[in-house]
């Protein structure tokens, strides 16, 4: 099972205090063997937590990234070979929440073959809007955006898929245990051999209801990623 922590924009150095709880918790956790901690902060602090968590359970990944290999004039931009470099192991890609700024599949696509290329892991973030769901063309969304953002992409044993209906994300809705293991089942069936994971309002008191349902290989989680109280008892009741 991944558990990936999706920091957004939030932390600063003082902030990486928090993960002390978190190491400590994994060290004594019966189940660490088996599961993945993967915590995407701010690009500011990729290089001060990869530190941090040296010797520890926990691996870096960034939030997002650029579509280069190599250096440019883009003011602004990281490409994924310098997240490699700061001690970055994923990284982030097609979220919601980039989406909604203007990026478009084939932009997608064209990040995850640099980042693959540049040695990092992939968490690739699919999802339907509120609007596409009312409409019922959920599986039509996601195949697009599985197919462009996958396109010419053969290797495909570094990319997880992280299915994130966007009317889920901070809303603390969650969808119906019946739609999730479609959507999933769905998903596993049109990518094959690939893990997908559920993100969206994850929290330590759904998380019961989420763990039953069996398709699911993990989680991607916002906001309560920030509290290592709250992360640590949704990877507690996940076993439970
Ligand atoms: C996310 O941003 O990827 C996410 C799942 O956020 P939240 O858990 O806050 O809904």
């Amino acid at each position: 099972m991944y558990f990936i922590a999706n920091w957004k924009m939030f932390g600063g150095l003082s902030t990486l205090n928090s993960l002390k709880k978190v190491i400590k918790f994994l060290k004594i956790f019966k189940k660490s063997k088996k599961i993945k901690i993967i915590y995407c902060p701010p690009n500011t602090l990729i290089r001060s937590m990869s530190k941090k968590v040296i010797n520890s359970k926990i691996q870096v990944g960034a939030q997002n990234c650029h579509e280069s290999l190599t250096y440019g004039a883009s003011t602004g931009s990281i490409n994924p070979r310098m997240l490699k470099n700061v001690g970055a192991k994923y990284v982030i890609l097609g979220h919601s929440e980039n989406r909604d700024s203007g990026e478009t599949d084939k932009l997608i696509n064209a990040k995850i073959k640099a980042a693959t290329q540049a040695g990092l892991k992939v968490i690739f973030c699919i999802g339907e809007t509120l609007g596409q769901k009312r409409k019922k063309i959920t599986k039509k969304i996601l195949s697009k955006q599985i197919i462009v953002g996958l396109q010419k992409i053969k290797k495909r044993k570094n990319i997880v898929i992280a299915y994130e209906p966007v009317w889920s994300i901070g809303t603390g809705l969650i969808p119906k245990a019946a739609d999730l293991f479609n959507t999933i089942n769905y998903i596993k069936k049109k990518v094959r051999n690939i893990k997908v994971l559920y993100g969206g309002s994850v929290n330590p008191k759904n998380i019961n209801k989420l763990k039953l349902i069996k398709n699911i290989d993990g989680f991607l989680i916002g906001g309560a990623s920030q509290d290592p109280k709250k992360f640590i008892d949704i990877i507690k009741k996940t076993y439970n």
